[in-house]
């Protein structure tokens, strides 16, 4: 995913935000990130507690989440999309803050330092960003740090906390992800010509995939639990939206971290241009954050939701929405279908495809049945003649035969001969601003 594409969404990080629920002694302290002293975690951190600055009833995120849940606002508003800012960091449940940008971090303070759920993207301007804003609310050591999976505006955020632990003298954080995340790492630098390319096109940025990258210290297969300066960090994996993501949940404070699994959209679980998506696991996966009852849900993307009831709806409607439509699809492919059958009889129930956390602003419903043909498939559409089709290269822009092929679009008769001229050939047609990544 182009972090690029942030800058076109919001402005500079807030810092009167940064502050706002944070207390009087933080903000005392400053935010800039060249500015920190070292806090000493016995008499500064643990001395003044976690919650005597705790006002989630002040929260600008919540009162943003209200405008979304009661049909105020809606994601199709750029203000309200799930990649928009406000670029604010907040204090919404005790300990524990969330920086809302393009793609959100969370932070967590504990005895022993922070622990983030996220790093921020792989541009510098994206991760001061989340940096600073964190910065801006506690000044305490990185100790660990979990990627929710190895995307690279999640997983690709930590050189300023690294460079910050360099100049301390502070021992390098940990940083935890599953076992898939550093596969899927090395095979970004295999396809890093391929990536640049598809997110140049999609988010309609020039884009520069990155090549380095900070790879997990410690690994884990199904679950981890991780203790903290006393705060405790359940890990699980699930396959959803990649095959190395990891879901957290915190129980002192009933918070789930949900990575990409939830992200104000219809489940990115159709991708058009990226590998593999894993429909019947990431609903599972929903349903069993929603039994552990959360009471905060933090998403990837998105604004937070606070309440139980609010987070069971989340959860429990988006794995009823990707169940309705991998039982669909089975449903035809068992009977026979071709792709395209089934492509045109699937539908998401209308209930779900109105609920303001369901709407297709990212990723659209036809293209997760087209990964769930893949996934109980295989590429071949059904249709005889697509088996070993007649050559379809795109012609090049420019040649006669591109020429050709726009005369006769445009009801002309092709020519035998003709001068070299622009056309608008290509085998790609774009897939259009921030939409089907
Ligand atoms: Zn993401």
């Amino acid at each position: 995913m182009a972090a690029e594409a942030e800058a076109r969404f919001s402005g500079a990080v807030d810092q009167q935000h940064v502050r706002a629920h944070v207390g009087e002694h933080h903000a005392a302290e400053g935010t800039r990130a060249d500015g920190f002293e070292f806090e000493d975690l016995q008499s500064g951190e643990r001395s003044h507690g976690r919650d005597d600055s705790f006002e989630p009833a002040m929260s600008e995120l919540l009162k943003r989440t209200d405008r979304l849940w009661s049909g105020e606002a809606s994601t199709a508003q750029a203000e309200f999309h799930p990649f928009a800012g406000p670029r604010l960091l907040e204090e919404l449940a005790p300990g524990v803050a969330f920086f809302k940008a393009f793609v959100n971090v969370t932070a967590v303070k504990t005895d022993d330092g922070l622990v983030l759920v996220d790093t921020g993207a792989y541009l510098p301007a994206s991760h001061m960003l989340s940096f600073e804003a964190v910065r801006g609310w506690n000044r305490g050591r990185l100790h660990t740090a979990v990627y929710t999976h190895g995307h690279v505006d999640h997983a690709y955020g930590l050189p300023p906390f690294l460079a910050e632990a360099r100049e301390r003298g502070w021992a390098a954080p940990r940083i935890v992800g599953h076992e898939n995340v550093l596969p899927r790492m090395q095979r970004y630098v295999r396809t890093a010509g391929y990536n640049s390319i598809i997110n140049t096109r999609q988010f309609a940025v020039e884009t520069h995939w990155p090549v380095e990258f900070q790879a997990p210290t410690d690994t884990y297969t199904d679950h981890l639990e991780l203790s903290v300066g006393g705060t405790r960090f359940q890990l699980h994996h699930a396959r959803g939206e990649t095959d190395d993501h990891t879901w957290v949940f915190l129980p002192e404070t009933k918070t789930l971290c949900t990575g990409d699994l939830f992200i104000w959209a219809a489940p990115n679980a159709g991708n058009p241009q990226k590998v593999q998506r894993y429909a019947v696991e990431w609903a599972a996966a929903l349903r069993a954050m929603a039994a552990l009852n959360p009471e905060l849900l933090l998403p990837g993307h998105g604004l937070p939701i606070a309440g139980a009831a609010r987070v069971q709806a989340a959860l429990l409607d988006t794995a009823a929405y990707l169940e309705s439509l991998v039982n669909q699809t089975l449903e035809r492919l068992n009977a026979g279908e071709t792709l395209y059958e089934i492509l045109e009889g699937v539908r998401p129930p209308a209930a779900l495809a109105a609920k303001p956390y369901l709407r297709p602003v990212y990723d659209e419903p036809e293209f997760i049945v087209r990964n769930l043909w893949r996934c109980f498939g295989g590429w071949h559409s059904g249709v005889p003649s697509e088996l070993k089709p007649s050559p379809r290269r795109a012609p090049r822009p420019g040649t006669r035969r591109a020429l050709r092929r726009r005369r006769t679009a445009a009801g002309a008769q092709p020519r035998a001969a003709g001068g070299r001229r622009r056309a608008n050939g290509g085998a790609s047609g774009g897939l259009g601003g921030r939409r089907a990544a």
